[in-house]
This record gives C-alpha cells, sequence and structure tokens, in this order.
C-alpha cells in the first residue's frame, strides 16, 4: 500500500521552511532528497566501519569490502545485468559517460561515425566531441520534432556501416520525454553499432533491464534516485568492458606492477582506480533498496496523477507554454509569455517552492525552441497534489507581479 504521509516521513527535509513557507522541492530531476535509511547508511559507516577497501586484513576493511562488494550485487540485480563485475562504480553518470568515450579513443578510426540524439545533457554531447576532435570521427545528430520526440525516421536515415556508436538518453533532463530505446538499439545493432544510454533521469521513475533492452553500456547516478551525490553506476557488457582500455591509471586497478610493465587488474577493478566513494557506494545500495520497496509501480501512479494534475492545472494559466508534450515522465518543462525564467523562479523560491530555471544543460534544445531557457517542475513519488496546487498559485502570483 502507498501512503503518501508515510512516505513523506521518510525524508526529513521535507519538514524544513524555505522563506518561512513549508519546502515544496520540485527540483528532483537536478537531485532527488534522501531517506532517513540511506542518511543512516552513511552515518554507520563513519561510526561503524570507515576502513579503506580490497587491501586491509583488519576487520574494518574486510567489513567495509563487503559491504561495498553487496552494493554492487544489489545494483546488478536492480538493473538485471548478468555479472556483478559488469557494474562499475563512479563518481556519477558524467563519469560513466567518460569511461566509455576516452575508451573508445583508442577504438575509433577517421571517418567513423558516431550518432547522438538532439535531446542530450552536456555531458553526452561534449565527451563525444572530444573524441571526434581526437579520433576524425564525425559527429551526427538525431533532430528533435515540435513535441519534444525524436525524428526516428531521420535516425534510421543516418545508420549506416560507418556507425560505430550510439547515445542517446533514455529520459531528457530538460523536457522529461521517454525516448524509444528499444528501438534505437535495436536498430543500431543491425549496423554493427554500440548503445550507451544515459539513464540519469529514467531511473529516478523507471526500473530498466538491461539484458532485455540488450544494451550495450547504461549509465546513472544515485543522486538522482535517492542516493547521495557524487556516485554513479557504468554497466557494459561484460566482453565489451575488456574490449574498453582502463580510463585512469593508479591503485586498486593493476594486478602487477614493475617499471617495465603492469598488467591490469580485471573487472570491475580496471575502471577503479583509486580510492573509490566506499560510503556512498553502499548508500547507493541502500537506495536502491529503498527505492524497490516503494516499488516501481506504486512511483509510477504517484507520479502520473501528479503529472496529469499539474499539467492540466497549469494549461489553465493564459500564456503558458510546456515544452515536451510527447509521453514523457513527471517534468514540466514552460514558461510564461514575456517573463524570464529566471525570474519566475526567483519568486518560487520566495515562497518556498524549489524548481529549476536556465537551459538544464542542454543548450541545443533550448535553442530549437528559440528561447534562454524554461522553468522546470520535476515531481516525484514523495510529491502531493497540494504541492502542485502551491506551484500553481505562485506561477499565477508571478504571472501578476512580473506582466
Ligand atoms: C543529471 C544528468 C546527467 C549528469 O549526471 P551527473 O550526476 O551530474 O554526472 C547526465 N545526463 C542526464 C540525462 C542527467 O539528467
Amino acid at each position: 500500500m502507498f501512503d503518501i504521509n508515510k512516505i513523506r516521513t521518510d525524508f526529513p527535509i521535507l519538514n524544513r521552511k524555505v522563506h518561512g513557507k513549508p519546502l515544496v522541492y520540485l527540483d528532483n530531476g537536478a537531485t532527488s532528497q534522501t531517506p532517513q535509511v540511506v542518511i543512516d547508511a552513511i552515518v554507520d559507516y563513519y561510526t561503524g566501519y570507515n576502513a579503506n577497501i580490497h587491501r586491509g586484513v583488519h576487520t574494518l576493511s574486510q567489513e567495509a569490502t563487503d559491504k561495498y562488494e553487496e552494493a554492487r550485487i544489489k545494483i546488478q540485480k536492480h538493473f538485471n545485468a548478468k555479472q556483478s563485475y559488469e557494474i562499475i562504480l563512479t563518481s556519477g553518470t558524467t563519469h560513466s559517460i567518460n569511461i566509455v568515450a576516452s575508451g573508445f579513443g583508442a577504438i575509433l578510426k577517421e571517418g567513423d561515425e558516431i550518432i547522438v540524439s538532439a535531446l542530450e545533457h552536456h555531458s553526452n554531447i561534449v565527451p563525444w566531441q572530444m573524441l571526434c576532435e581526437k579520433t576524425g570521427a564525425v559527429l551526427k545528430v538525431i533532430p528533435m520534432n515540435e513535441d519534444g520526440s525524436l525524428q526516428m525516421g531521420m535516425y534510421h536515415e543516418l545508420l549506416n556501416n560507418k556507425t560505430k556508436l550510439v547515445f542517446c538518453n533514455h529520459v531528457s533532463n530538460a523536457l522529461g520525454v521517454i525516448n524509444p530505446v528499444e528501438e534505437i538499439i535495436h536498430a543500431a545493432h543491425k549496423f554493427g553499432a554500440y548503445v550507451l544510454i544515459d539513464g540519469a533521469q529514467a531511473c529516478p521513475h523507471i526500473k530498466p533491464d538491461v539484458q532485455e533492452l540488450d544494451v550495450d553500456f547504461y549509465v546513472a547516478s544515485a543522486h538522482k534516485m535517492c542516493g547521495p551525490t557524487g556516485v554513479g553506476m557504468l554497466y557494459g557488457k561484460e566482453e565489451l568492458l575488456n574490449m574498453l582500455p582502463p580510463y585512469q591509471g593508479g591503485g586498486e586497478m593493476i594486478e602487477t606492477v614493475t617499471f617495465e610493465k603492469t598488467t591490469y587488474a580485471g573487472l570491475p577493478h580496471k575502471f577503479e582506480a583509486g580510492t573509490p566513494n566506499i560510503c556512498g557506494g553502499i548508500a547507493f545500495g541502500v537506495a536502491v533498496d529503498y527505492m524497490n520497496e516503494v516499488g516501481f509501480d506504486a512511483i509510477a501512479t504517484q507520479e502520473d496523477k501528479l503529472l496529469a494534475y499539474a499539467t492540466n492545472e497549469l494549461e489553465k494559466i493564459e500564456g503558458l507554454k510546456i515544452y515536451g508534450t510527447s509521453r514523457k515522465t513527471s517534468v514540466i518543462s514552460f514558461n510564461l509569455e514575456g517573463i524570464h525564467p529566471y525570474d519566475i523562479g526567483a519568486i518560487l523560491d520566495k515562497l518556498g517552492i524549489a524548481v529549476r530555471t536556465g537551459h538544464h544543460c542542454a543548450q541545443p534544445i533550448m535553442d530549437f525552441f528559440c528561447i534562454p531557457g524554461t522553468v522546470r517542475a520535476s515531481f516525484t513519488f514523495y510529491n502531493t497534489l497540494e504541492e502542485v496546487d502551491a506551484l500553481v498559485a505562485a506561477v499565477k502570483k508571478a504571472k501578476m507581479m512580473l506582466s
């Protein structure tokens, strides 16, 4: 049974006030709030068994290693990876993408082609541009439609035997639109191209199955799915992770070192140089457990309700335009005619309402709509219909004050 009042008590921050008003947190697309169980896991680590992993013979080190590796298995099960060592723990989505992009620097040749979607986050554009500069590969872009969906016909036309890699987000962070990743993956594989799906914005809403998707690489950040910042994951098919060279050299990622030659450790350690975010990794595992306990069906039901109600109520405001109307998660990106999104965001903050304003690290999308940015309200399962009412009332007030 989904009990919203009980759920909200799991998140202590939701009790705080901002400018004397109850906090209405609608910036979940930037980072989610942290439930008490995850906070407890962090405190337990530092108060109980803080130690470096994979090297100590002493008890604390063994305990920390066991918990860290347990977290990897929780994450493996969550994403249904075949092997736990196909889950690389990273500092987040950006780090995960860079591991793959930099690895392909040793594999791609001049004239090879990379396809990205027009809906990408900057972290899924810039590393590929750097890769193209380094290798002479060419970047192609799947254009978007007015409703925020991708022009899939154009995607199929872009694919050819020179295509080596395709990168697309599962859900767009700027608009919340859900992309047809099954079709993208299937079509790329027909040409022997590899596919990386950026799941940073999808994982708070959807439980992806990497084997069913048959995806080559899948990446996500813990902090958007109730975990802490500075930790995330890279899933890769075993043979592909073996094919890529290591990203960083250092401790943990080697088997033997002499000044003549170093041999690398096997998976996952080959990609985990240096002391990792041990506490963060453990807390990531706890966050995944927490989300599964709430249940992804219950999450979807609550979020669909919030999205439908908020869309309906906001659309009643004259001069308000919503960007991205195709099938999407609980994100509403909008503008009020003639008013800068930043000004709306500042007034909402004074009323205790946290939203994001700006280009959302997706400037090409803003250029497409010829706007400087949007106001983005991103809802999650712990938000309520009353909070939607507070948002709508505040937007009306902002409109009155600014026009
Ligand atoms: C947040 C986000 C990223 C970047 O995640 P980091 O945790 O900052 O590395 C990448 N892609 C999408 C779609 C995102 O929403």
